[in-house]
This record gives C-alpha cells, sequence and structure tokens, in this order.
C-alpha cells in the first residue's frame, strides 16, 4: 500500500478505505488523538488511536515529536475542523521523542527562540509555510524563465573577479594562516595559494552572465552568493540567492518590464498554489499588526498587499524625479528624514526609498537613470554625462528588491570609465572581449531571493527565510 501524504489525505473524500502514514506528532490528547504532521500541509490529520488494544508502555511512547507509522482507515470526521480521520488499526513507533527534553513545546514561541533550534523549526506551522513558499517560488522563477526560452547558466562560486569593486569579499584560500609565504616584499604570496592567485566567494554572477548572454541571447543564473555585509540588518545575509537573468540586445525598459512580469508571475503563481499556506501567514501577520501601535500598522493585509502587487502597474520613475519628489516633500521639510534630501546626486537611503513606496506612491516603484558616482563600473552610460542606465526596484516594506541596469556596451567609453574608477582593464580582459567581439545592447538584474520570500511571506526579518542563515557573528548548523 502506498503511503499518502497528509495534504493528498485531508482532500479525499472517506469511503472506509485503508491507508498508512508517516508523520510525527505535533500533539497527543486523551491518550486517544493524535495530530499528525508530514510536511505537506500545516493541517494536520487526526488519528484515532485504539487505546483499549493498545499496551500502556506504546501508548507512552506516543508523545510529541515522535516518528510513527499509523495504519487503518479513513473515515469522515465527526470532529470539528477536518473532513476526515483516521481510525488507525495500528501505530508503529519509527523514532522516540523524549518529551521532557523536546525543545519545540505545543505552545507558541518567538521567532527569535526559533532561530536558535533552527534544525527543528521547519517542524512549527510557521516555517512550514514559509519553506514551503520559498520551494514554490524557486519553482515559479525557473518555470518563468524556461517558458520564455532563458539558458540556466551556472556560473562560478570561487573567483578572482569582482563585479562591484573591493571590499565585502569573502577570501578563500588553504593557505597555512599561522604560516603564510611572503614575497620579496613583505606582502602575502598568493602565487603559492591552490589557485596561484587570490580568490574570493562570488559577490554577483553578472560578469560571467554577460558572457553567456553573448551567445545564448537570454540566460538567467539562480546561485548562492556571498558579501560580507558588515552590517546586521533585517535584510542582509552574508549569505543569500540570487537571481541574474541577461539579455542581449535589450535596453532598460525591456529590462524593466522584464522584472516586472517575472515578479508578477511568480507572485501570481505562490497565489494560485499555495493559498492555504498564504492564509495561514496572513493570519499570522495580522495577529502580530494587532500588537503595533495604530499609527505603525500596515493599511493592508499580506494577501491584499500581493494581489495589489499582481494587478497594478509598477511606477517608473527616474532618479531626478524621485529627488525632486523627496526634496519637495513635508516629510523633508520638516526633517522628518534621518538624512536630508538636499542635493542631486545623493545616494538614497532606504528611508527614502521607504517613503516613496509607501507613503507616496503606495506601489512598487522603478527607480532608473541614477547618477554615475553611485553606479557600477559597467553600467550604460546616458547622453547627459551625468546619469547611468540603472534601474532599482523598490518593494513595500522591503526596499531594494532588484538591482540592474543596461551595460556599457562600448568598448571605449568602458575602458575610460574603468579608468577613472581605478579598475585595472588587465584583469578583466576576458569581460571586455566580449566588447571587441561583437558587441551588442544588453541589460540584465539581480533579484535577491529572500528579498522575494521576505515579501510573499510577510517575514519581517531575512533570517527567518532561509534554513540556515549566515549573519556576522552567526554560522551554526
Ligand atoms: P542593498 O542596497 O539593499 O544592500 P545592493 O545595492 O547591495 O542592495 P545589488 O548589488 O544590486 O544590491 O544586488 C542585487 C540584489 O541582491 C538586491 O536588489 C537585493 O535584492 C539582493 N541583495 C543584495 N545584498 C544582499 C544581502 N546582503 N542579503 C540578501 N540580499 C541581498
Ligand atoms: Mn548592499
Amino acid at each position: 500500500m502506498k503511503p499518502l501524504r497528509i495534504s493528498e489525505l485531508l482532500a479525499t473524500e472517506a469511503k472506509e478505505q485503508e491507508i498508512t502514514v508517516y508523520g510525527w506528532v505535533r500533539t497527543f490528547r486523551n491518550n486517544q488523538f493524535i495530530a499528525l504532521n508530514d510536511g505537506s500541509t500545516n493541517n494536520n490529520l487526526q488519528v484515532v488511536v485504539d487505546f483499549q488494544n493498545m499496551a500502556e508502555a506504546e501508548l507512552k511512547r506516543i508523545t510529541t515529536g515522535a516518528a510513527i507509522r499509523a495504519q487503518g482507515i479513513l473515515i469522515p470526521s465527526l470532529g470539528k475542523g477536518q473532513t476526515v480521520e483516521l481510525k488507525a488499526k495500528t501505530i508503529d513507533i519509527i523514532g522516540d521523542s523524549d518529551a521532557e527534553k523536546y525543545p519545540l513545546q505545543p505552545k507558541k514561541h518567538s521567532l527569535e527562540f526559533l532561530r536558535e533550534i533552527a534544525h527543528l523549526r521547519f517542524r512549527t506551522n510557521t516555517f512550514g509555510s514559509v519553506f514551503r513558499l520559498r520551494n514554490s517560488l524557486a519553482f515559479a522563477v525557473h518555470q518563468f524563465f524556461q517558458q520564455k526560452g532563458f539558458l540556466y547558466m551556472h556560473t562560478p562560486i570561487i573567483t578572482s573577479s569582482d563585479a562591484e569593486g573591493a571590499g565585502e569579499m569573502f577570501r578563500v584560500t588553504n593557505l597555512d594562516l599561522n604560516k603564510l609565504p611572503k614575497n620579496e616584499t613583505g606582502q602575502i604570496d598568493f602565487a603559492q595559494d591552490f589557485f596561484g592567485k587570490s580568490t574570493n566567494l562570488t559577490v554577483s554572477g553578472q560578469l560571467e552572465g554577460e558572457l553567456a548572454a553573448m551567445a545564448f541571447g537570454n540566460i538567467y543564473t539562480f546561485g548562492p552568493t556571498f558579501r560580507a555585509e558588515n552590517s546586521n540588518t533585517a535584510r542582509h545575509l552574508a549569505e543569500f540567492w540570487m537571481i541574474e537573468p541577461e539579455m542581449a540586445f535589450c535596453d532598460l525598459q525591456g529590462n524593466m518590464a522584464l522584472a516586472q512580469e517575472m515578479l508578477q508571475y511568480v507572485i501570481g503563481h505562490v497565489l494560485d498554489n499555495n493559498k492555504e499556506d498564504l492564509e495561514f501567514l496572513n493570519t499570522r501577520l495580522a495577529e502580530e499588526e494587532k500588537q503595533k501601535p495604530q499609527q505603525e500598522r500596515s493599511e493592508w493585509s499580506l494577501l491584499e498587499k500581493l494581489q495589489f502587487c499582481l494587478d497594478s502597474d509598477f511606477v517608473r520613475l527616474s532618479y531626478t524625479e524621485a529627488i525632486d519628489i523627496l526634496r519637495e516633500s513635508n516629510h523633508n521639510k520638516k526633517k522628518k528624514f534621518q538624512y536630508l534630501v538636499d542635493k542631486w546626486g545623493v545616494d538614497l537611503q532606504s528611508e527614502h526609498e521607504r517613503y516613496l513606496v509607501e507613503k507616496h506612491f503606495k506601489k512598487p516603484v522603478i527607480l532608473y537613470n541614477y547618477p554615475k558616482e553611485i553606479k557600477a563600473f559597467y553600467m550604460r552610460q546616458n547622453e547627459d554625462g551625468k546619469t547611468v542606465a540603472a534601474m532599482d526596484i523598490l518593494f513595500p516594506g522591503i526596499g531594494e528588491i532588484v538591482g540592474g541596469s543596461q551595460r556599457e556596451e562600448r568598448l571605449d567609453l568602458l575602458e575610460t570609465r574603468m579608468k577613472e574608477m581605478g579598475i585595472h582593464a588587465e584583469d578583466l580582459n576576458w569581460y571586455l572581449d566580449t566588447r571587441r567581439f561583437g558587441s551588442c545592447p544588453h541589460a540584465g538584474f539581480g533579484l535577491g531571493f529572500e528579498r522575494l520570500v521576505l515579501f510573499v511571506t510577510g517575514m519581517t526579518n531575512i533570517r527567518d527565510v532561509i534554513p540556515f542563515p549566515r549573519t556576522p557573528k552567526n554560522c551554526e548548523f
């Protein structure tokens, strides 16, 4: 008899059929009712134990956290809250769980506490929903690109290049740190290191993605990315997953259109396929919001927010227009920003981004054409000589979710910009080759996968949407 998943069982009609299920005990009441969960849904299967015909010693082993197999007959349920239940003939304890020592008691635990026992938090309703949604979003990302004919490209994780300029990188080495080899000038001799040069973990697959786009047309990456961000925020991880499409023969407008289409596609996918988990998180968030003072509460529920993002066009706003709005805002005039907006050219802080999205437009916003001084060397220079064809997508409650640009495809302009920014052309010869041989306009962006999961689940800390978060001074499990 093929064991069924509880999500399937709960959707079947009970016709006294024999079934087998496996799962973990959430609770055991009155020596009779097991709430059994197998991770396929937050809804538990009620298993009714024939306690009169079961040995006392065996009954005692049905404890919270124990792994069991239950065999019996699926019958319509008389109890409230479920349509079917399992009238068990046999219960086999597969793995005991000492109820006294089991850290997950059947009560509400704080997210902070659950983070400390991240190896067990998958077994809670909140994290069950979060990680089923994460799975669904990852699937939808691939489905979106595959349907559009994009090629999935694996870019390297260990790299000797630095896409954004120095800093923020984790070094990769197998040199003996207690006996570092030095060269004549007293510096560490990386020629003796594993790769014969200094290497790091990648901060972005973009540069290699561009190489592939110059042959396949449209590609995307979806892989781990590492940044030694020393800022302990609720939106930054040291290890996160990034999705980076790159498109040949595409400009900034096409890039923005693709980003919006993709975000709406994946949000639509989970609204269609993960209703139950979204409803659970919707309720969870609503309860959390009730704890907050009135003026800090969100105007929208999670489901409303997702539906709204799906239905509305994102606002497209140039950096220059954004500065004007911010400068003229009452918020700025009343000095409510920590960083006042006084002149063109300043980098926008997250308080400014959130003001635009949450207060001014109340919609996702795509900001584009940023001052070249605050952006990377590879972004395409605009006619005005001051701005580059960059774009950031800002989401309510999240801030930046996507960062992208049209790339500089003109060799001479790219080389000049690199020189101005102190980037050595010799190190990036391979990259410049694409501009030498069959260069073409192209564009792409990076979407932080965890920021997307944050948005979709309504969780507030990025540490709660990746199974095992890596942040400063924290690398458990
Ligand atoms: P931020 O200003 O929020 O630090 P960034 O400008 O450094 O972002 P990009 O270099 O453009 O970000 O990276 C592309 C995307 O990767 C961002 O839009 C964001 O979604 C995500 N991202 C960047 N840094 C992190 C991080 N440390 N943890 C999780 N996601 C990140
Ligand atoms: Mn950053």
